[in-house]
């Protein structure tokens, strides 16, 4: 018996039979089909302060300690829980990935993210029984360590001794499931698109084969580090690791961005405001020069329509796609930097990503995993429940093309190779970007050609808007001043008034920054868009469902016996009702009116025209 063992054990069994005897009952009745009992760490802090602060201190001996314990119970039942778990949840020490330092090994941390990757579920060896090949005897090594211990001190058989040859009998010796996971910050605790940093998980037995890719969790687990291995021995840097003792899932919607009474009284004010779409676009991007269109439509984007679960157990999504086509330099990357900065759940993501996963998700040997087949979700799974802002959409690759398909309209991806089978949701808006692959829009061809890409791909687009770079001196010259201001604007004009024979006055730079300066701050759009798409679920008028069914027929009629680079289907319908439910959201209404239908008819209107149905 360890010392902790001894100093902890009583309290612990205590404090089991005093919180957890139901659990204990349930868990030996179970048993070995269920093999963890979980236990709240404020139960523990309530019952004894001293052992919980033990258990964050160190966590090692202690969840070793209380599994001991836990086997010593008298149980009404003729069970012996030799295998169960403690597994404890709520731990209150929430660690950034991006925070964790060297103070923080050994120690019990909570690690909040997304799984970005899953290894196989593979058997792990924890008790290796070497058989001596000359005396027969069987000596036990216990694994607990991630490289496979030898019996070093010779063969334990009577009078043998002998330092093998060894062989490892498979019967005798004792595995245990074993999965490495990778989590990631979440989308939504970053600040302004920061890249996200990743931590790897170990896993075992019961807890494996629960967690997939674009998971939200909580794994509570102890910090430990491994040596990195180099190619001429053993490297002086080590790399991180979390033994998971506990994993909870978030759920799917919950509150990422704390709204205040005060920020709630504030969005809605705005709410009332008449100018509140004007408000909006004037936020979105605001130092890129007019595009007031688009501007629009990306804000509908970020309010996006309602998710429709209909009673045959059909889901039609609410989420709206988009993309943007057009000449280089005309400010499309820039545009989708500004909604991910935007929206609650941003990522931001290239089509020529080097990463295996692209855009959907990839089942890959991983060299990292000892080769094991590792599960990765791309940019679509990691945003799930936000908006994924692809640039450079026509430079992705082939296997992302056909996996898009299922994952814009059903907004599930499904992977199946090599033994691993596996569901991925992705149920976030997509925000493309390409360009045509001449370099610059050729409007006499067709659109699908232009960007390497099917039509039946681009018709799972709500709207796309083709941007042409056509020289007009008048626009020119006012998209150059803007630039120029806003290249100016702030900190460096005023610095420059205090400069020696400045010509900058101050009633330039006051005219500067009312132009450059977004309307409503980035801070509080996040909090108003994240609201309106928690509260808001708009219903529409008859009036507005009228007006839109005529536009649609009208729009088919018209499409009759013609070859639309993009054709009008039923999918045309349902975006029409997404945006005009968008429409309503920005007002925080509940209720779709004309207006809605009709600002989105202006809108789509629009981007027709430009694809070429007219
Ligand atoms: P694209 O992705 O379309 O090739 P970028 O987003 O990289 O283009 O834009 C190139 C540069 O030109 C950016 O720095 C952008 O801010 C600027 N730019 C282009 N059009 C505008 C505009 N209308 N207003 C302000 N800046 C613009
Ligand atoms: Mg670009």
């Amino acid at each position: 018996m360890t010392e902790t063992e001894s100093k902890w054990g009583e309290k612990l069994k205590k404090f089991f039979k005093d919180y957890y005897w139901n659990e204990i009952l349930q868990l030996a009745n179970e048993y070995p089909d269920q093999r963890s009992l979980e236990v709240d760490f404020t139960d523990m802090e309530k019952f004894d302060r001293e052992l919980s602060k033990e258990l964050l201190e160190h966590p090692g001996e202690l969840i070793f300690a209380a599994e001991a314990a836990l086997k010593e119970i008298d149980l009404p039942v003729e069970k012996s829980l030799e295998q169960a778990h403690v597994r404890v949840i709520k731990i209150p020490n929430r660690i950034p990935i991006r925070e964790l330092r060297s103070k923080h090994l050994s120690r019990f941390v909570a690690i909040e993210g997304m799984i970005r990757k899953a290894t196989e579920v593979r058997p792990r060896i924890t008790e290796a029984a070497f058989q001596c090949l000359r005396c027969g005897h069987l000596t036990l090594v216990e694994q607990n360590s991630f490289k496979f211990e030898e019996p070093y001190a010779g063969c334990e058989g009577d009078n043998c001794g002998k330092k093998g040859p060894f062989k490892v009998s498979i019967e005798d010796s004792t595995f245990i499931d074993a999965q490495k996971l990778q989590i990631q910050e979440s989308p939504e605790n970053l600040k302004g698109g920061s890249q996200p940093q990743s931590l790897e998980v170990d896993t075992e037995d019961d807890l494996t084969g629960n967690i997939t890719p674009g998971d939200r969790v909580i794994i509570n687990g102890i910090l430990k580090s491994r040596q990195r291995a180099l190619k001429d021995g053993k490297s002086t840097f080590y790399d991180l690791v979390l033994e998971a003792n506990s994993i909870e899932r978030l759920d799917k919607d919950f509150d990422e961005l704390e709204i205040t009474p005060e920020d709630e009284e504030q969005i809605l004010e705005l709410s009332r405001d008449p100018a509140i779409y004007e408000k909006i676009i004037g936020s979105i991007a605001p130092s890129i020069y007019g595009y007031e269109d688009i501007k629009e439509a990306l804000a509908l984007q970020l309010f996006s329509g309602v998710v429709k679960n209909l009673p045959d157990g059909a889901r039609i999504r609410g989420d709206i796609h988009m993309m943007l086509v057009g000449d280089p330099g005309i400010a499309k990357s820039q545009l989708l930097r500004y909604v991910v900065k935007l929206s609650p759940r941003g990522v931001f993501a290239s089509g020529r990503s080097a990463s295996a996963s692209g855009l959907t998700a990839a089942a890959v040997k991983d060299d990292m995993n000892d080769g094991r087949w590792t599960i990765e979700g791309g940019a679509l799974v990691m945003a799930d429940m936000g908006i994924a802002a692809v640039d450079e959409m026509d430079k992705m690759k082939t296997e992302d093309k056909s996996a898009l398909h299922e994952a814009m309209e059903q907004q599930t991806i499904s992977v199946a190779k090599a033994g691993i089978i596996a569901t991925l949701k992705s149920r976030c808006a997509l925000l493309g970007a390409a360009n045509p692959k001449y370099g610059r829009f050729d409007r006499y061809e067709g659109l699908a050609e232009q960007i390497s890409m099917p039509p039946a791909l681009l018709s799972r687009f709500d709207l796309i808007f083709v941007l042409l770079d056509t020289p007009n001196h008048a626009l020119d010259s006012r998209i150059a001043n803007h630039i120029l201001q806003s290249h100016y604007a702030g900190e460096l004009s005023e610095q420059r008034l205090k400069l020696p024979g400045s010509k900058v006055t101050e009633d330039f730079v006051d005219a500067e920054l009312e132009v450059i300066e977004p309307v409503i701050q980035a801070e509080i759009m996040r909090k108003y868009v994240a609201y309106a798409r928690k509260n808001v679920y708009p219903v529409m008028e008859e009036d507005a469902r009228q007006h839109l069914i005529d536009f649609y027929t009208g729009l088919r009629k018209s499409g009759e016996g013609k070859n639309t680079p993009v054709p009008v289907t039923a999918r045309q319908l349902e975006a029409l009702v997404r945006l005009s439910e968008a429409s309503a959201r920005i007002r925080l209404s509940n209720v779709v009116t004309l207006e809605d239908a009709k600002r989105t008819i202006r809108i789509t209107m629009n981007c027709l025209k430009n694809v070429g149905v007219d």
